[in-house]
């Protein structure tokens, strides 16, 4: 090949190499030690002594507008790369940052938070307790002795040593009588366990149970605060009826039942077409629970009531499905922020 065209043809490679790798090779193919300049200049000895000059120059050109052509590609290359990179790793700092959503509390925590605030306004003390118990405060302590048939109103989690995660938060109740003398006026809200899993009912839920004891109460105090808790807790006047129950620590009992939200009592498919809701269990003090705990039952009376935070929330956010509750789905929980 004629070192004209063995020039052109380097030249117009150098020109089409895409990245500094082909460039290299390029390099190493026309100029490296036995790249194909290279050979020519060591083939010059082959020739006459008289053409040994002007080929000699003729090779060192094409040599060295080869070695420019290579440098001038090398660079453009670099800037080309250069250029690519700052394209894609553009930033612009026209688009609106990323938002940090605030938190907000779980709903029943809110619901929780409510009726302590109405129960403090009224004078009641808020006391919390174990949430793993012993048999002795969870039943015993609250007219319900071993074998008592009414311990199967509880699905109970047993532990080890006698102990059970607490059924309600009644124990509570049997702790503050041991130490302390009437007057006593206390809501208990906590975390209590039965081994229950359905629509309305989680394996985990809130309880908050009140307890008044002191001379000369009666039944008429007990439907004052629970009817004055109800509009409350509704911010409305909503019918309450009691209904005659039992529970092993009170006598008498009831079961309260608040007209439906959602139908105005007309029946619809949260009330099960019955117009009301139940919505907390009721009673006098057993006089056995309080000489168990050491009160004179002779003296003094009281009342308790309790009831689900997790089912009054349900009721007043209008969710059907308890569980919901304990998801962690952030879409759902967002929604009471
Ligand atoms: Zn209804």
């Amino acid at each position: 090949m004629d070192i004209d065209e063995l020039q052109a043809e380097a030249l117009a490679a150098v020109a089409d190499a895409a990245t500094e790798r082909g460039l290299e090779t390029l390099r190493v193919h026309y100029l490296g030690r036995r790249g194909r300049i290279t050979q020519e200049l060591k083939g010059l000895g082959r020739l006459a002594p008289a053409e040994r000059p002007t080929a000699g120059a003729r090779i060192n050109a094409a040599k060295g507008a080869l070695v420019a052509a290579i440098d001038a590609r090398a660079a453009a290359l670099a800037q080309g790369q250069l250029a690519e990179s700052l394209a894609a790793e553009a930033v612009d700092v026209t688009l609106p940052g990323r938002r940090q959503s605030g938190g907000s509390l779980h709903p029943v925590t809110q619901t929780l938070r409510r009726i302590e605030a109405i129960f403090v306004g009224a004078g009641y003390e808020v006391v919390t307790g174990p949430e793993v118990e012993d048999d002795y405060h969870n039943f015993e302590a609250l007219n319900l002795p071993p074998h008592h048939p009414a311990r199967a109103m509880w699905d109970t989690f047993y532990l080890e040593g006698g102990l059970l995660l607490r059924t309600h938060t009644s124990p509570v109740q049997a702790r503050v009588m041991e130490r302390s003398a009437p007057p006593i006026r206390i809501i208990c809200p906590g975390r209590v366990y039965r081994r229950d899993s359905d629509l309305t009912h989680t394996p985990m839920f809130h309880q908050v149970e009140g307890l008044v004891v002191d001379e000369g109460i009666g039944f008429a105090d007990l439907k004052g605060v629970v009817i004055g808790f109800v509009h409350r807790f509704y911010d409305r006047e909503v019918p309450v009826r009691f209904r005659p129950s039992y529970f092993p620590f009170t006598e008498p009992s009831a079961e309260v039942d608040a007209q439906c939200v959602h139908c105005e009592g007309v029946g619809c498919r949260v009330c099960g077409d019955t117009g009301w809701l139940e919505v907390m269990g009721c009673g006098m003090v057993h006089p056995n629970v309080l000489s168990m705990s050491g009160i004179d039952a002779g003296r003094y009376t009281g009342f308790a009531f309790g009831f689900g935070a997790d089912r009054l929330a349900s009721l007043y956010y209008e969710v059907g499905d308890l569980r919901l509750f304990f998801d962690n789905d952030v879409r759902f929980l967002a929604q009471f922020g």
